[in-house]
């Protein structure tokens, strides 16, 4: 039997020397030195630029909306996680919703091009169970109609495509560490 979701617990004596490591450091909260160190241990695995650490992976959503969404239409799947259509009217955009491919789950990327308007700022597509979104076919579409493009990976961490971490896609990517997810912590933080 494979359990999808079940946590990973490290030893706990492996565990008890980070949480003495913070007793040590007393600095609990605002960018401490063991988050900076995960960040950074992130980055290399991951093998992209720039990453934030925040409280869970919902916030990163309606950060890289507010950001990118400038109250237009998004276009965005029907088939993911509430938070991603959630984080689009929470930051006041529209969401425009392509359907999926039925095999692969993904936003079909043939069917976003006729969904697009003038109000149209943004796609954000989910990768979905491990399966990434076509991301070349949506940088295509994405530079042809001036759009941005927002990916929720929180079901991809660790995925590779065209040899490179399927974080490197896309404007922004964002992922959970739920415990269910597949890279998990005890504080729930995420990119
Ligand atoms: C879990 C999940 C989220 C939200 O993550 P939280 O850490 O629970 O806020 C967003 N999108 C998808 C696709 C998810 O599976």
């Amino acid at each position: 039997m494979i359990n999808v979701t079940k946590t990973f617990l490290p030893p706990i004596e492996e565990y008890t020397g980070w949480v003495q490591k913070a007793f040590d450091k007393f600095w609990l909260t605002n960018r401490g030195e063991l988050v900076l160190l995960l960040e950074q241990k992130l980055k290399e695995y991951l093998g992209v630029d720039w990453i934030a650490i925040t409280n869970n992976g919902t916030v990163p959503l309606q950060i890289a909306v507010k950001l990118l969404g400038k109250r237009g239409e998004i276009i965005t799947t029907p088939f993911s996680f509430v938070a991603t259509t959630s984080s689009i009217v929470w930051e006041n955009c529209t969401p425009v919703f392509v359907d999926i491919h039925p095999e692969f789950l993904t936003i079909d990327e043939t069917k976003i091009e006729a969904a697009i308007t003038e109000k149209t700022t943004c796609i954000l597509a989910t990768h979905v169970f491990g399966n990434p979104c076509d991301v070349d076919a949506i940088e295509r579409i994405a530079k042809k109609h001036n759009l941005k493009v927002i990916y929720d990976a929180a079901h991809c961490f660790g995925v590779n495509y065209n040899g490179k971490s399927v974080f490197n896609y896309g404007d922004i990517s964002t992922c959970s560490f739920h415990a269910t997810k597949i890279f998990h912590t005890a504080g729930r933080y995420s990119v």
